[in-house]
């Protein structure tokens, strides 16, 4: 499956928002929407009006981004959460909330989404006791999230563990940080989740 390896920061000055793409680096004065909140460009550019499909579209790609999903995989889930009952825009934001790379980032075993993929795809998380190395899989209220054994033997598990103790578990998750595993107890609610975009405008977006 591809993905988008480009400069990440390049994508937050362009959307002017913080997507916290890079784990601790966003939290730092190294931030570039920090020290440069500008459109990337040669040039210092200023921002221009954008159209309402333009904010559409820029609301749709910061998901995409934060979620660090291309188009095709996007829309499947839009297309998912379109073909449940309730909310769309709400149906997408839980269904991208539970995917295992998210799970696994917001229980604190990565500082990105895009470490928390590495950590799933390279084989290190078990979900259920099974190894799953599939970052779009969907997790369930009951699911546990854990390290595969022999991946605790690892410096980074080491160092993981050690970083857990200064962050916080979301309501909707819980998490044993002597084990390191954790549980899904609910479907999370809109309101417990943290985003950067506006999710009515991406069901505009794909709407038209
Ligand atoms: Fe870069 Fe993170 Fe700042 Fe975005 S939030 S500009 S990824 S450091």
């Amino acid at each position: 499956m591809s993905r988008y390896i480009g400069p990440s920061c390049r994508i937050c000055r362009r959307a002017g928002v913080k997507l916290f793409l890079k784990g601790e680096r966003c939290y730092a004065p190294k931030c570039a929407v920090e020290r440069r909140n500008a459109p990337p460009g040669p040039r210092a550019q200023r921002r221009r009006r954008i159209s309402d499909r333009g904010a559409q579209l820029r609301e749709k790609q910061k998901a995409r981004f934060a979620y660090g999903m291309m188009e095709g995989q996007f829309r499947t889930v839009f297309a998912k959460a379109e073909r449940q009952t309730g909310i769309t825009g709400e149906n997408l934001v839980k269904l991208l909330e539970l995917r295992l790379d998210n799970v696994v980032y917001r229980l604190g075993f990565a500082d990105s989404r895009k470490e928390a993929r590495q950590l799933v795809r390279h084989g290190h998380i078990t979900m259920n006791g099974v190894k799953t190395d599939i970052p779009s899989a969907i997790a369930k209220p009951g699911d546990t999230i854990a390290w595969k054994e022999s991946s605790k033997k690892t410096k980074y598990y080491e160092a993981a563990t050690q970083k857990i103790e200064s962050k916080t578990t979301p309501n909707w998750l819980s998490l044993d940080k002597q084990s390191m595993a954790g549980k899904v107890l609910t479907i999370p609610e809109r309101v417990d989740i943290d985003t950067q975009f506006d999710e009515k405008k991406i069901v505009e977006y794909y709407s038209r």
